[in-house]
């Protein structure tokens, strides 16, 4: 077999070459280097609390209609999300990187512009080539607050721009007025990604009312537990919906996560908790931690270990027996950054003992 003859001849450059996501280190592959039975998992911001029992009990009462196609339209979902957010037009995918990637090909031609407020979660960017978009980079200020006037200047003639808030990895929040600013100065689309809103003190979404250039995108896999199922949603206009759905894959989201979803909207309590939670030991780390932390508003906090670097520092923690992200792989940050979520209490105790001797 002629394998990287083919590869030449029938792959796209930029899947030959090109850059891709950047998965933290299998828990499983650490555990058995180091010799721990079990890793802190601290480096993929999930819930730490496991699934709702109410999202397990929907997902298996759906599982005996698996033979069958899902509802296109996620009726019964869409219905959830408007009880738990309000008389608002959502669309749905895979996780919400399905729903960026489906926004991107209802919008993108090729050689079109999108801008992105950096360093940020990779995959907008990943996903804006794959369709042929331009990608323009604009950077955030040294605090990683948004630097309004360049965001402004370089999204005002884009199809679609990117802004994550509370932001990954840095935790940053952007305030709702400087959201306002932008949307009031650019033509395209503001994708406004949300995915760990919940756990900040911000919120959003009566800017739909207002603006028909923004979409706020959201997520099941965090808050809601539900990382493993891929389900993800967004708030749009209503003349985008339409278009969304025409340009989405058929049959994506299928009927068992769709139905863990909304077991998971409805538990209330749990939510709660996982907020409290989360807000309760974010503020642990950030005190107990002799280097320093970045505010956030999501359920993970960027540390700066200088002298050492992310990488090093990563290593450090998983022959500790704890799981971190090193911010690397974020492009346009320093080296120097970890990200670490909260995860459950001994997880965490693991981690801050680490801390303490690297
Ligand atoms: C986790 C995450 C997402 C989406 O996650 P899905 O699991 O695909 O729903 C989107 N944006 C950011 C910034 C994230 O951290």
């Amino acid at each position: 077999m002629q394998q990287s003859h083919r590869s030449a001849d029938l792959v796209r450059d930029l899947y030959r070459q090109g850059a891709s996501y950047i998965f933290a280190r299998k828990p499983e592959e650490i555990a058995k280097e180091y010799g721990f039975r079990q890793v802190a998992r601290l480096a993929s911001n999930e819930n730490p609390f496991g699934p709702s029992p109410r999202a397990v009990q929907e997902a298996e009462k759906a599982l005996v209609s698996m033979h069958r196609y899902p509802d296109t339209t996620h009726t019964g979902l869409i219905h959830a999300l408007r009880e738990y957010h309000g008389d608002y037009s959502f669309v749905t995918g895979v996780g919400m990187d399905g729903v960026i990637e489906t926004c991107i090909r209802t919008l993108i031609n090729q050689g079109d512009l999108v801008a992105i407020s950096t360093p940020t979660f990779s995959f907008y960017g990943l996903a804006a080539a794959a369709q042929g978009g331009v990608v323009r980079n604009i950077p955030r200020n040294p605090d990683f607050t948004v630097d309004v006037p360049s965001f402004i200047s370089a999204a005002r003639d884009a199809k679609i721009s990117f802004l994550c808030s509370p932001n990954n990895p840095s935790g940053t929040v952007t305030p709702v007025s400087v959201i306002e600013e932008i949307l009031q100065n650019i033509t395209g689309i503001l994708f406004l990604d949300n995915a760990y809103v919940e756990f900040s003190s911000e919120e959003y979404h009566q800017l739909m009312n207002r603006y028909d250039n923004l979409i706020i995108g959201r997520t099941m896999s965090k808050v809601f537990g539900l990382a493993g199922c891929r389900v993800g949603y967004a708030f749009v206009p209503d003349w985008f919906k339409p278009v969304y759905d025409k340009a989405a894959t058929p049959f994506t989201l299928n009927t068992i996560s769709a139905a863990a979803a909304i077991g998971a909207l409805s538990d209330h309590e749990y939510i709660r908790k996982t907020i409290a939670y989360v807000r309760t030991w974010r503020e642990i780390f950030t005190k107990e931690t002799r280097k320093p932390v970045l505010p956030s508003g999501a359920n993970f906090v960027m540390i700066d270990v200088a002298p050492l670097t992310g990488d090093q520092a990563t290593d450090f923690f998983a022959q500790k027996g704890v799981l971190v992200r090193s911010c690397r792989s974020f492009p346009g940050l320093a080296d120097h950054y970890i990200r670490v979520c909260v995860g459950e209490e001994w997880e965490n105790i693991r981690f801050l003992e680490a801390f303490r001797i690297i």
